[in-house]
């Protein structure tokens, strides 16, 4: 290990969390003789507020963790034995290099980069990665695995990624926490939502799994998977029917309400109730509440739009803002992304302009499955000879992951993996290559949970031979001759590009933060990002390519009770202590996990004699896995939560919970519907 300064004094030096999670909290990390001693929240951050999530607090035993790729690996046995030789960085790279030219000279379009939030940096994520791919003219990837359904409906209906500052639920008086474990993943939010609590506010948890938020909300309402859009449609019914409307603000700012009505008004609650599996009068007393109280706020999460409606969903929940007339408070609203509002300049950073005119195809990452086993053909293209993965771990989280592995299995595939570990799809590569972590790299962050910057300082030299995202792609161009000036910005140079002007980045310097110049209620006055300005309840973008213009209820793929076959709905929810595929690796995080849970209701439990702490398989068409039941209260009837995402080595079988999830896509975004998804599950024989 190097140091970065060799100063006995210690140094605080300030960072950001690079991981997918809405708080994106301020980091100081104390360093001393090169070697970072710990890694704490930013007191001087009002959203970190001096305090880390369980998973980031141990950054220090990840980033020094023993298991720390250190030197550059080539494959030394056939693909999926595991066999790696230590290779020096110049062999592998013109190695790389070489093999990466003779594909693109059939194809370009044969390299396919993989890559998603294993860090949410703009310059160790897609900046000198996209200068890089567009040069070559590579297949572009759809980002789609987490957000795409909800980002789109929330497109389609406020006109972008935009919603209340969080700072504000502190002072709502009702909170819908709906689709969002917030103590498990959006920590900084509950403690708002508490102060909010202390202070009168009643919280509604509105989400199939008993979540330790919804342990700590006044109400749960535990609604079936993908039955969201119908309890929004219900709340809408009610609304109109008692006269809880603002017709001001509906008349001023919103489009396409007597549309809207006659939707609504299909959704009476006991049609709702039936379809959410809850009693009517949860519906009706939540209708009221929602009705009645002002400000009222709701923190939407990502989780319910991993079904085959998500997208409709959102639009559905993201219209009753504005039925209400709650964006006029501050602290009322909704919130489910502020990305939106970040005037990020991304062709800057990774400079589309390269494809110089060449219209690279796009392939959708949560179809990598399939994708990695078509072969050329018109309709698809060249197939796929090469992938570089950065910043994921898609034998792990990607779905359907039989097909997943089959794919990466490939031995005429050549794949090239940038990573802190050996995951498991570092066991797929031909080379595997050392990545920094947070903490020995310079990059820039927006926020999808707060509206503030962050500046992310290197702390440390790069342990061992890892070196930068951004210097790996650098060197790769510099051997396949691209000469264009980018490719010689050095990582300061790309953090300023990042926002240009529209951030002064000297105050990033000398702060670590700066908060972005936004109204405090954005939408009191109308005035949305949508192309009319209002909330558009009907979209005519939507309209003009043959689809509802309306939310709607569209019921799963896998619909609860169509199947007797498999006739268990699975949701798979992070493990608290793992974010992602991040973490599991980290002994002391895995350590308070334990193992590969699926928690199921005692009367699902009883039916099929399962009892608590027993290993079950959990299957369906596509494929089975293996992990302990949990008998408990945080499953309702008809729905078993497997908690995700092992690692498919760590776990006990070599599988995870993406062996039975589905490549099907949402109905908007092209996203994946990992929540869609029926199973059985069954005892494991005698000695299995
Ligand atoms: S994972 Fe989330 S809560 Fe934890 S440190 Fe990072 S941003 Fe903060």
């Amino acid at each position: 290990m190097t140091p970065l300064t060799t100063t006995p004094e210690p140094q605080q030096v300030r960072g950001a969390c690079p991981h997918d999670c809405p708080d994106t909290c301020a980091l100081v990390t104390t360093v001393e003789n090169g070697v970072a001693l710990r890694v704490q929240g930013n007191p001087a951050h009002r959203h970190t507020d001096g305090a880390l999530c369980t998973k980031v607090s141990r950054y220090a035993e990840r980033s020094y963790h023993p298991e720390r790729l250190l030197t550059p690996l080539r494959r030394s046995g056939p693909k999926g034995s595991g066999r790696f030789e230590p290779v020096g960085w110049d062999e592998a790279l013109d190695d790389i290099a070489q093999r990466l030219q003779a594909i693109a000279a059939r194809d370009p379009q044969a390299i396919l980069p993989y890559s998603y939030a294993g860090t949410m940096g703009l310059v160790q994520g897609e900046a000198m990665a996209g200068r890089f791919f567009h040069r070559l003219g590579a297949s572009l990837l759809d980002r789609t695995i987490c957000a795409s359904a909800g980002g789109e409906g929330l497109v389609q209906t406020l006109g972008g990624k935009v919603g209340m500052k969080v700072e504000h639920f502190a002072r709502s008086k009702l909170i819908l926490i709906w689709g969002s474990n917030s103590i498990g993943s959006n920590l900084h939010f509950w403690r708002l939502a508490q102060q909010a609590k202390r202070e009168g506010a009643r919280l509604v948890c509105i989400d199939p799994r008993r979540t330790e938020t919804a342990d700590k909300c006044h109400e749960h309402i535990a609604l079936r998977p993908g039955t969201d859009a119908a309890l929004a449609l219900a709340l809408m019914h009610q609304l109109i029917t008692h006269g809880w409307l603002d017709h001001g603000y509906i008349e001023r700012h919103t489009l396409g309400w007597e549309g809207l009505r006659e939707r609504a008004l299909q959704w009476p609650p006991e049609r709702a109730a039936e379809v959410c599996g809850v009693p009517v009068q949860q519906i009706v007393d939540l209708a009221r509440a929602y009705g009645t109280t002002k400000p009222a706020a709701i923190r939407l999460n990502y989780g319910m739009q991993r079904v085959r409606g998500g997208g409709n969903a959102v639009r559905a929940i993201a219209c009753l803002p504005a039925l209400v007339g709650a964006w006029r408070d501050p602290a009322g609203g909704l919130l489910l992304s502020a990305s939106g509002h970040f005037p990020v300049q991304r062709a800057a950073l990774q400079r589309p302009d390269l494809l110089a005119g060449r219209a690279a195809r796009t392939i959708n990452m949560s179809t990598i499955g399939d994708d990695l086993l078509r072969e050329t053909s018109p309709g698809f293209g060249p197939k796929v000879e090469a992938v570089i993965v950065y910043n994921s771990n898609p034998v792990a989280v990607a779905p359907e992951s039989g097909k997943v592995v089959q794919g990466f299995e490939r031995e005429d595939l050549f794949t090239v993996v940038l990573e802190h570990f050996q995951t498991d799809t570092a066991d797929l590569a031909d080379y595997i290559l050392p990545a920094t972590t947070q903490l020995e790299h310079w990059d820039i962050h927006t926020s999808y949970g707060h509206t503030d910057v962050l500046l992310n300082r290197p702390a440390i030299a790069p342990v061992g031979q890892a070196r930068t995202n951004t210097d790996i792609f650098r060197a790769l161009a510099a051997r396949l001759g691209f000469d264009e000036p980018c490719f010689a910005d050095d990582d300061l140079t790309l953090c300023r590009t990042a926002f240009g002007d529209a951030v002064d980045f000297q105050q990033l310097l000398d702060q670590g933060f700066a908060t972005l110049n936004l109204p405090e209620a954005p939408f009191a006055d109308g005035q949305f990002p949508t192309a009319s300005g209002r909330c558009e309840f009907h979209s005519a973008r939507l309209a003009a390519k043959g689809e509802d213009g309306l939310p709607d209820h569209l019921p799963n793929f896998e619909a609860f009770g169509s199947s007797t076959q498999f006739p268990l709905a699975m949701i798979s929810p992070p493990a608290r202590n793992f974010l992602n595929s991040s973490f599991v690796n980290v002994t002391s995080l895995r350590d308070i996990e334990g193992e590969p849970l699926l928690e199921i209701h005692a009367d699902d439990a009883a039916a099929r004699g399962i009892a608590s702490g027993q290993m079950v398989r959990v299957f369906n068409q596509r494929g089975e896995y293996r992990c302990k039941a949990s008998v408990s209260k945080r499953a309702r009837p008809g729905v078993v939560n497997g908690l995700g995402i092992w690692w498919r080595k760590l776990g006990p079988f070599g599988t995870n919970v993406n062996e039975v999830t589905s490549q099907r896509l949402t109905d908007m975004g092209g996203g994946p519907v990992f929540y869609d998804c029926l199973v059985e599950v069954a005892t494991l024989p005698e000695g299995a």
